[in-house]
């Protein structure tokens, strides 16, 4: 299924997002978890592209397994990240040579330590190239960029950010899918600015369960996501608990999913980090698919 095909008319985009695992342990896990999320009918699974463009290959050769192996829809993540428009090339046409469908196309992070993104001489310097390339020259692959409703950490500001990020649509995605965030409110105020600026693809929310306080304080340290301090007051007094946090954090996402589902959101997109017990809870007190 194409990103185009997974929203809208009566349909709702259910999707997961995984990594590439390390170790062939890893990857027994990692095909552990997609089973189990598979009972759930998502509309695609999709993998991530390692920092640094670590996994280049290994992203290819995971998409395509779980595609085969689970009957499921999928999508291959790709970064500009030390690449040129002609290595970007013979990625994705290796990509559409073993039947990948999707693309979530992305500028990338710069590597760790430094601050600014620096293109390979020639390549992309920015998402919206990478896009402009595949609709050009794969357009049969459906396109997914990244949205952020706290604004993305280098922009110079968000009317910015979001210009640009009509850019990338305008080059031709089908669908933005947000960066993890914990308060709605965020994601409703920009879905408002989204929609005045015209973009008119579907916004999907992306969710990332909490499943330990030390994990999600490092993986926002990063991405420059907000913690609520109500959430954080929670997290604390279960500290050095981990059945306890992960309990805060399901609750958290349940109440969270629920008010994006009554609001209308064309679909979830869960980063499930390889484990499905975290978001299995949640979809299942949510009563999807068929709520
Ligand atoms: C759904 C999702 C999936 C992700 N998957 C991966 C992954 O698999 N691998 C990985 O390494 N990272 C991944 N990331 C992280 C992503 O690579 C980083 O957030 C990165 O810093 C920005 O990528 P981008 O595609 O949004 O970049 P861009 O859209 O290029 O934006 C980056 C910055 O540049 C500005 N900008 C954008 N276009 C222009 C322009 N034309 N001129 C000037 N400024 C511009 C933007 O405002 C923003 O501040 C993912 C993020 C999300 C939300």
């Amino acid at each position: 299924m194409k990103f185009s095909e997974a929203y809208g008319r009566g349909k709702f985009g259910l999707s997961f997002e995984i990594f590439p695992p390390k170790t062939p342990a890893g990857e027994d896990v990692l095909f552990g978890a997609v089973k189990a999320l598979v009972a759930f009918r998502p509309s695609f699974i999709t993998c991530t592209y390692g920092a640094g463009g670590s996994t280049r290959e290994k992203t290819i050769e995971l998409t395509v397994a779980i595609g085969k192996r689970f009957g499921v829809s999928t999508a291959a993540h790709l970064t500009c990240v030390g690449s040129s428009h002609e290595d970007l090339r013979a990625w994705l046409g290796k990509a559409a040579s073993q039947g990948i469908e999707n693309i979530v196309a992305l500028r990338g992070d710069p590597p760790r330590g430094e601050s600014h993104f620096t293109p390979v001489d020639g390549g992309p310097a920015h998402a919206n190239e990478l896009v402009t390339v595949i609709r050009r020259e794969f357009p049969h692959f459906g396109i997914a960029v990244a949205g952020y409703p706290e604004t993305h950490q280098e922009a110079a500001s968000p009317e910015e950010d979001l210009a640009h990020l009509k850019r990338k649509v305008e080059a031709g995605a089908d669908v933005v899918i947000t960066q993890l965030f914990y308060e709605n409110r965020d994601f409703f105020a920009f879905r408002r600015r989204y929609g005045e600026a015209g973009i008119q693809v579907p916004l999907v929310p992306g969710i990332l369960p909490i499943i330990s306080y030390a994990q999600i304080r490092r993986i926002t340290a990063l991405c420059g996501a907000k913690l609520p301090p109500a959430l954080v007051a929670k997290l604390e007094a279960k500290r050095d608990d981990p059945e306890a946090e992960m309990e805060v954090g399901i609750a958290h996402a349940i109440r969270q999913c629920r008010e994006l589902l009554d609001a209308g959101a064309p679909g979830l997109h869960f980063y499930v980090l390889n484990k499905a017990a975290a978001p299995s809870r949640i979809i299942e007190a949510l009563g999807l698919p068929g709520r």
